[in-house]
């Protein structure tokens, strides 16, 4: 087993050295894995419904018509839409090593945006972001929006705004197939792996079996640390692991989902025109099944894709 695994990890390595190359910006150096307890908790209602957006317009402005002054202006003048994502999360967002492309769900949603910026889904530049940057560069301006299976909650809302619900997942674990752990409350001194920034973090140190978290900055970079027997689980939600799970016949993911994590694009509070315009869209592809096919496409492979949930609004 162990030298399966062996065999799995140096394809794995492999695969994340030859990333990169179609992105617009270096992909991240790993930094080295540093244990943390502070996390942004996903069930934080401080805010009320952190799910409910900027209700949309009306009507949709036509392709090559977009509002003058508005961020869809600048977005078509510029010539492609810039979207934050990650290159490692299989389904969601990973570089298929045939094409060279990266591609998932997450990609396909942020395709939706282009095609109504444009009338072409493929006008998009993607920029490859750590999980622990999705804030800071909506903030900051390097991406237009993040489609990084990035759960939306009353803190991250204070910082950003945020899309309508695209998808709805939740925490479970994976774990060796061998092992009869269900939970995290099973895996009081294993060392359970999640990406730094994540709302991961929170269940984990929060287990009252005190598991050992270990960060590192990517979920295939927790996958590479399983295969090394450097941890003995991860722990997020079951749309990513499903994606590991797929990549290793060691791994399984067990257990009812422990917590709700509601995905939505992260968008700068400076554009709220431009959350209206993506929540429109959305609501589109929700009314004409272009998402449920989405959701289809890239996860049905794997699981019974959970129900789209309604969009919910704020004025
Ligand atoms: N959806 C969770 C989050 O946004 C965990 C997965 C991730 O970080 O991409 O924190």
């Amino acid at each position: 087993m162990r030298i399966k695994r062996l065999a799995l990890n140096i394809a794995m390595i492999v695969v994340v050295a030859g990333l990169g190359s179609c992105s617009q910006q270096s992909p991240p150096q790993s930094s080295p894995s540093v244990p943390s307890t502070t996390a942004p908790t996903a069930d934080d209602s401080s805010c009320g419904d952190a799910t409910a957006s900027l209700r949309p317009p009306d009507a949709l402005p036509a392709v090559g018509n977009m509002p003058a002054g508005s961020f869809m202006a600048t977005i078509a003048a510029r010539g492609r839409l810039v979207v934050g994502t990650s290159q490692d999360t299989l389904l969601f967002s990973s570089r298929n090593p045939f094409t060279g492309s990266i591609e998932g769900f997450d990609i396909d949603v942020a395709r939706l945006i282009a095609q109504a910026v444009f009338g072409d889904p493929n006008k998009i530049q993607i920029v490859v972001i750590p999980n622990s940057d999705r804030i800071k560069d909506v903030q900051n301006g390097t991406v237009d929006l993040v489609a990084e299976t990035m759960t939306i909650n009353c803190q991250r809302r204070s910082a950003i705004d945020f899309s309508t619900v695209y998808y709805q997942a939740g925490q479970k674990i994976l774990v060796p197939t061998t092992s009869s752990a269900t939970s995290l409350d099973d895996l009081g001194g294993k060392t359970v792996c999640a990406v730094a920034g994540s709302t991961s973090i929170n269940a984990i140190v929060s287990s009252p079996a005190h598991p050992k978290l270990l960060t590192e900055p990517t979920w295939g970079e927790c996958l590479v640390a399983f295969q090394q027997n450097r941890a003995d689980a991860i722990s997020t939600d079951d749309t990513i692991l499903a994606g590991l799970a797929a990549q290793d016949p060691y791994a399984k993911v067990v257990g009812p989902r422990f917590t709700d994590e509601p995905y939505g694009l992260g968008i700068s509070q400076a554009h709220p025109e431009f959350t209206r315009f993506v929540n429109g869209v959305l609501a589109q592809a929700r009314a004409d099944g272009t998402l449920g096919q989405i959701a289809d496409r890239w996860l049905s492979r794997y699981s019974t894709p959970a129900p789209l949930p309604e969009a919910r609004y704020r004025d």
